[in-house]
């Protein structure tokens, strides 16, 4: 039986330093592998977001006039402190999204990376200098902070996406609005401590939580000057043409149906690995995991004749066992949907070889949201199941006879997220990495996620924008470029010109 919602732990906003608990609304937590309600969290009203921007705005001044340096010895500590507490956020994000601890510990690794990152920014800051434009003229650009920015965040990352946006906000002198997943929102409130015991100014990084009410006052409040947002494709262009029209800088990530195609030379028991790992690891719930297998001639059947046991003995159960490799879905809704998918898939023709819908919960965890893990094989085009993104434990395999048919497969997708081949042959794995229209390719990688210091991004329905995250685009998202052009000594005169002016 869920707990009596007086009995409930609130999940707090954390606005101006300190834990506020929201007023109004409020939303349930549960806990995916049992399926009861563990907490409730508030959802912000437009008037709560429009106090917190307030709040914000005001540190805005203090937080950008300090040194780029300063601001990185922030990020020192901040690191640390995430370092020493990331078991502690690892069971947090467990508990709430239902994926392993292990697999939380990985999250957090990768956005740590990024916090890593962002202490290099004095160095990432330094503008370009050219000395002698024209006799006595100097010209040189910097990059400023813009004032506040939002971040607004999908639940399958409750650390590592929000880690993919603050640090390089925070670092380039913004302040920060989060506005995390509902579903899973206490990993965020954990940050928001642990960058005030860095020591992080009071006000400059802000939670609050909510859902449409406050994304879109978000969107709205003209003291917000940029958006980063990352969850699904139809709220990403939401987010991104409101936003826009609204005069903000927007890049919004959305979602994926990322292909791994399997050459017949490849290692199939490297790939066959590498398939499990991304197709089945955090219940497919990433939008880097591969939810298409396209098999190049023999490489079908090899495939199928590997993944089928591999997916059989697949160790299924609570994000809390250190013996499980695939916890439940993170809502009822969203195992409903999952499980709705294969029957479309079966519907459409496609071939059910293995069907994780009648998995039996271990005992205790009868309420939770496990699937098994699915493979629908013979998987073609013009079926809902290889349209759409599904987001959970089921792979799909599309036969392809050429490798010219499995790229022209994938470009003509119209998601472009993630992509990867299995081959041991360079010219194939050189001529796809060219030729791919994706934004993220692996070659025997299967999940080619950027690294800190690299961007993070995808192409066509998969990102609206212009910008990557973090690694050097996400500074230039997160500042603006000021050029200056200055003439000393001032004694040299050539008197008034009306001409436009030339240097030189
Ligand atoms: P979602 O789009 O439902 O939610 C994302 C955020 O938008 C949440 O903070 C949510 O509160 C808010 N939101 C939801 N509905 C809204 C509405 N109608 N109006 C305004 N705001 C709204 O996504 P999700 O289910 O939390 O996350 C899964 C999705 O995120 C998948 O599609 C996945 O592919 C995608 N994703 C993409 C990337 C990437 O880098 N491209 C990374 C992680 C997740």
């Amino acid at each position: 039986m869920p707990p009596a919602s007086d009995t409930l732990t609130t999940i707090p906003h954390f606005i101006g330093g300190r834990a506020v608990v929201g007023v109004g609304r409020f939303g349930d937590v549960y806990n995916p592998a049992t399926g009861q309600v563990s907490a409730r969290v508030g959802l912000a009203s437009s008037k709560e977001v429009a106090d917190v921007v307030a709040v914000a705005q005001a540190a805005f001044p203090g937080w950008a006039g300090q040194t780029p340096l300063r601001r990185a010895r922030v990020m020192f500590k901040f690191r640390g402190l995430l370092e020493r507490h990331s078991e502690e956020i690892a069971v947090l994000i467990s508990a709430e999204h239902g994926k392993t601890v292990s697999d939380a510990h990985g999250e957090i690794t990768r956005g740590l990376e990024v916090v890593e990152f962002a202490c290099g920014i004095p160095q990432l800051l330094k503008g370009d200098f050219t000395e002698e434009v024209g006799r006595g003229v100097d010209s040189w650009s910097v990059r400023q902070p813009l004032g506040v920015v939002a971040g607004i965040t999908p639940f399958n990352f409750p650390a590592m996406v929000p880690l993919w946006m603050l640090p390089v906000a925070l670092a380039c002198g913004n302040c920060f609005i989060l506005k995390p997943s509902e579903r899973d929102p206490s990993a965020s409130v954990r940050l928001a401590e642990l960058l005030r015991e860095a020591g992080l100014p009071d006000g400059v990084f802000n939670v609050v939580h909510g859902d449409k009410e406050a994304v879109d006052a978000i969107l709205e409040n003209p003291d917000i000057k940029a958006v980063s947002f990352v969850g699904s494709t139809p709220i990403a262009e939401y987010i991104y043409r409101t936003g826009t029209a609204n005069g903000k800088r927007v890049q919004a990530l959305g979602g994926a149906k990322n292909h791994m195609v399997i050459m017949p030379d490849a290692d199939m028991d490297q790939a066959a690995d590498a398939l499990m790992g991304a197709a089945y690891g955090s219940a497919g719930e990433r939008c880097m995991a591969v939810s298409v297998a396209v098999t190049v001639g023999s490489a079908g059947d090899e495939m199928v004749r590997r993944l089928i046991p591999r997916i059989e003995a697949l160790k299924i159960g609570p994000g809390s066992d250190a013996a499980t490799e695939m916890g439940p879905l993170v809502t009822k809704a969203h195992f409903d949907k999952v499980r709705h998918y294969v029957e479309i898939g079966v519907s459409e023709g496609a071939k059910l070889l293995v069907d994780g819908r009648n998995f039996q919960a271990p005992q205790g965890y009868e309420g939770g949201y496990f699937l098994g893990g699915c493979l629908l094989d013979h998987v073609s085009p013009d079926m809902k199941i290889y349209k759409e993104e599904i987001f959970g434990p089921v792979l799909g395999i599309v036969r392809a006879n050429s490798f010219d048919e499995a790229v022209s497969l994938v470009n003509s997708h119209e998601y472009g997220n993630g992509t990867a081949i299995f081959t041991r042959d360079g010219d194939a794995a050189r001529d796809f990495a060219h030729r791919i229209q994706i934004g993220m390719v692996g070659v025997n990688v299967p999940i080619p996620v950027p690294m800190a210091f690299h961007s993070f991004g995808g192409w066509k329905r998969s990102l609206f924008g212009d910008h990557h995250m973090h690694g050097p685009e996400g500074v230039r998202f997160f500042t603006k470029l000021k050029t200056v052009t200055s003439r000393w000594p001032t004694g040299i005169r050539k008197g008034a010109e009306f001409i436009m002016p030339t240097l030189g």
